[in-house]
């Protein structure tokens, strides 16, 4: 494409997947919770097939496939996240257990019956949590795990405020109790369930944002997208600092029947 023929939507979505590219992240999460929502998957092997969706960058990919056997495909909408995810898997020496592919979680790549593992950190979001978790089974084994992360709410009440920007952002984010029974409704035992620690949050993925937020606006001065960009992370970054009690990520694990 060339720059001539490139609309405001292009522009937008290269500057956004320019910002967000430069982080090992692009959502909350840990090589740790990682590691521990791993620890409720059994059954792996060499032969194992597994898929990362919405893996951005490879931040969990990696960890992924430096404590389970098996071959990942990694899938991102994003064709400049995938570049750098498949550059740091031949970093790592990764190259031949990691496959990084651009292409939608709404029309995946797979064979029914094909996986052993669907992983998807903070992602699952994109085409809701109740749509992806029916519609993923299909290409899970009998016995194959799912691990996701899911925005979620800890208490029955909270402040007008963040309801709002939820409703928002995510109306589908609710309680963990509805969330374990939509889990258990698609048709999966509900394995695990735990709550991503603060600094998932803070160290992982707003403070390395943080760190060069005023460069970047910088770099774009006079330019909408870009300034709207940063004032929409602020926001997130305040409401999560005042309103961290009442909301959080959640990993889901579970295993189809
Ligand atoms: N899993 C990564 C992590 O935890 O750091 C990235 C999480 S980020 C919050 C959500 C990711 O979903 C982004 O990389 C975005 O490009 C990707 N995404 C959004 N819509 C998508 C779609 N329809 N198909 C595949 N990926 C999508």
């Amino acid at each position: 494409m060339t720059e001539e023929n490139k609309n405001i939507h292009d522009f937008d979505f290269d500057l956004i997947s320019d910002y967000f590219s430069q982080f090992e992240r692009q959502g909350p999460g840990s090589p740790e919770v990682t590691i521990k929502a791993i620890s409720f998957v059994d059954n792996l092997s060499p032969t194992s097939k597994i898929a990362d969706i919405g893996s951005g960058t490879g931040g969990q990919t990696m960890v992924l496939a430096q404590h389970v056997p098996g071959q990942i495909t990694a899938i991102d909408l994003f064709p400049k996240f995938i570049d750098k995810l498949n550059a740091l898997a031949t970093q790592l020496n990764l190259q031949d257990r990691i496959k990084g592919i651009q292409g939608s979680m709404e029309n995946l790549p797979f064979q029914e019956e094909e996986l052993d593992l669907i992983w998807s950190e903070g992602a699952i979001y994109n085409i809701g949590f109740e749509k992806g978790l029916k519609e993923w089974k299909k290409f899970l084994k009998i016995g194959g795990y799912i691990a996701v992360t899911e925005a979620s709410w800890f208490t029955d009440r909270r402040p007008k405020e963040i309801q709002d920007f939820w409703d928002m952002a995510y109306p589908e984010i609710d309680m963990i109790p509805k969330k374990v029974a939509q889990l258990q409704n698609a048709g999966y035992i509900p394995v695990a369930v735990f709550i991503l620690p603060e600094n998932c949050w803070t160290d992982n993925y707003y403070v390395p944002q943080a760190k060069i937020i005023e460069d970047f606006l910088n770099k774009h001065k006079g330019n909408p997208t870009a300034e709207g960009l940063i004032a929409e992370i602020k926001k997130e970054i305040r409401f999560y600092s005042q309103y961290k009690e009442y909301y959080g990520y959640v990993f889901y694990i579970g295993r189809k029947i």
